[in-house]
């Protein structure tokens, strides 16, 4: 088991509609150990590609980036959510469904922090459907700029996003991969990752 398996394992519970909570860490408390693993794990995976950005989307995102764009030494840039700039006045507007929100979000970045010779390394803190991811390569995409990986703390395997972006052929590395979870039972599965992590396991989170 890896590190961030084991923490959500400790940490962790999970809530109604196949959502995972992990705020002690990450989505509101933020762990600088853990985001700092995870920052070295994601740049390990990522050895040999050229990265000049990273980007990744308000809010929970942005930790995790900003501890790798320190590895790298190079700028990160968040998308901003809004549910009503429709202008692409000098921004490049992309759509996504919020898988937590349940609303449809404009997501946008300003032209000038995106260039046509930016590589990119695209960051979340989780995928679920890809909503958030496909809109990120989209605004890469509009800025003329090349999507060298994309990285997540945690995927849930149960959801498709991770399917799709693999089959478009994109180079994704997700640190955690939840196989399934139960939140009657409160139990996790995570998918073993044979070239990265040890091994599957199937335990009893510790509640709230
Ligand atoms: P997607 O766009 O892939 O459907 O969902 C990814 C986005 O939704 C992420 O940016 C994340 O903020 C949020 N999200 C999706 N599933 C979960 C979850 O189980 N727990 C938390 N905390 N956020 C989630």
């Amino acid at each position: 088991m890896n590190f961030l398996e084991e923490k959500i394992l400790h940490e962790g519970t999970i809530k109604a509609g196949n959502v995972l909570k992990i705020d002690s860490f990450l989505n509101h408390q933020i762990d600088i150990d853990i985001m700092r693993q995870l920052a070295n794990e994601i740049k390990r995976r990522f050895k040999g590609k050229e990265v000049n950005k990273i980007l990744t989307i308000e809010a929970s995102g942005i930790a995790i980036a900003t501890m790798l764009a320190s590895m790298y030494d190079v700028p990160v840039v968040f998308a901003k959510k809004s549910e009503t700039a429709n202008s692409t006045d000098n921004k490049y507007v992309a759509h996504a469904y919020s898988f937590t929100h349940k609303t449809m979000n404009n997501v946008f970045v300003s032209k000038p922090y995106l260039q046509a010779d930016d590589k990119v390394l695209i960051v979340d803190d989780f995928l679920a459907d890809g909503q958030a991811m496909h809109a990120l390569i989209d605004i890469v995409h509009q800025a003329g700029g090349a999507v060298v990986g994309l990285a997540v703390a945690v995927e849930k395997g149960q959801q498709n996003g991770g399917k799709l972006l693999r089959d478009e052929g994109y180079h994704l590395e997700s640190i955690a991969i939840v196989e399934s979870m139960d939140w009657e039972t409160q139990t996790i599965k995570f998918r073993k990752q044979t070239k990265h992590v040890s091994d599957t396991y199937n335990l009893k989170l510790v509640d709230e």
